[in-house]
């Protein structure tokens, strides 16, 4: 029943409101509000009470022991950190339609109460990055390659990951391998709410630069497909998305980034295969819907 539902709400949403698109959704939906940028705290001493920089560092290094609110906390640095990096692509409708597409996957899975928020990165390059808490990215180089169905795909990839809570294990990892203690120590006179602050992003620097645990991405793949075909969308979305990226030539700077933070796509495409079978395959086969056309 949901499957029908979906394609028809959707198709309601390329031409309605943000409100309009909450009221089709049972008012499932928050008011969407398309500028992200102000709704990301910039990350400042006062937006958190500040534990000592080595009880950060111990509570990062046991991401177990992170609670939902500190999760958010780190989220919204991280995600101010890649907002940074990119600005927000200036098509509002554009955003809408993403964020839009991205809250309703995430309802179907299982963290559907964090406040999620999507949104595309104004960048030529073919990539989709998410933060702790609920926050997903995609670049508008990835959105102009990809059908509807692709681009669901790649949301439920990034939903899985925030869903697990796999960067907080990256950043464990990092934190246990002492990047943290690098910055502390170059830090020593700076104010513990600062050196949090700095801790976190050397480590979320470094987490989105070297990608995250192969096993995690390979997880995030298998969950991802089962959460698009959820949400009603052709769960060979993100195989098609992986053939992509598995034809890129390996110099392509628009596709760099991706290929040296993910195991390879061939790989990827066979361990899906592997775990898929032929078990979603009702649900395939649906027409591809261009992105323009939601957008009109
Ligand atoms: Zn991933």
């Amino acid at each position: 029943m949901q499957l029908i539902a979906v394609s028809a709400l959707l198709a309601a949403c390329g031409a309605a409101g943000a409100q309009d698109a909450g009221k089709a959704l049972g008012g499932l939906l928050r008011p969407i509000n398309p500028n992200l940028l102000n709704t990301l705290p910039v990350p400042s001493a006062a937006s958190a009470p500040a534990p000592a920089a080595s009880e950060l560092l111990k509570l990062l290094g046991e991401p177990d022991r992170i609670d939902e609110a500190r999760e958010l906390e780190i989220g919204r640095e991280l995600a101010a950190l890649l907002v940074g990096s990119k600005p927000l692509h200036q098509d509002v409708a554009l955003q809408r339609y993403v964020n839009r597409l991205g809250r309703w996957i995430s309802l179907q899975g299982s963290r559907p109460h964090l406040p999620w928020n999507f949104a595309v990165l104004d960048d030529a390059g073919f990539n989709a990055f998410a933060a702790p808490g609920g926050y997903v990215f995609v670049t508008k180089g990835l959105v102009d390659r990809a059908d509807e169905a692709e681009l669901a795909g790649i949301l439920a990839h990034e939903i899985t990951h925030v869903n697990r809570r796999h960067h907080l294990q990256a950043l464990a990892a990092g934190a246990r391998a002492g990047i943290a203690t690098q910055v502390i120590a170059s830090q020593v006179r700076g104010a513990a709410a600062n050196a949090l602050s700095a801790q976190l992003l050397a480590l979320g620097r470094k987490v989105y630069a070297r990608g995250l645990d192969q096993a995690d991405e390979f997880e995030a793949d298998r969950e991802g497909v089962a959460l698009a075909a959820r949400a009603g969308f052709d769960p060979y979305g993100l195989p098609s998305v992986l053939q992509q990226v598995r034809t890129a030539r390996a110099d392509d700077p628009l596709f760099a980034l991706t290929l040296s933070t993910h195991p390879p796509a061939q790989q990827r495409l066979e361990q899906l295969e592997g775990a898929m079978g032929s078990r979603l395959d009702a649900f395939s086969g649906k027409p591809s819907v261009p992105i323009a056309q939601r957008l009109r």
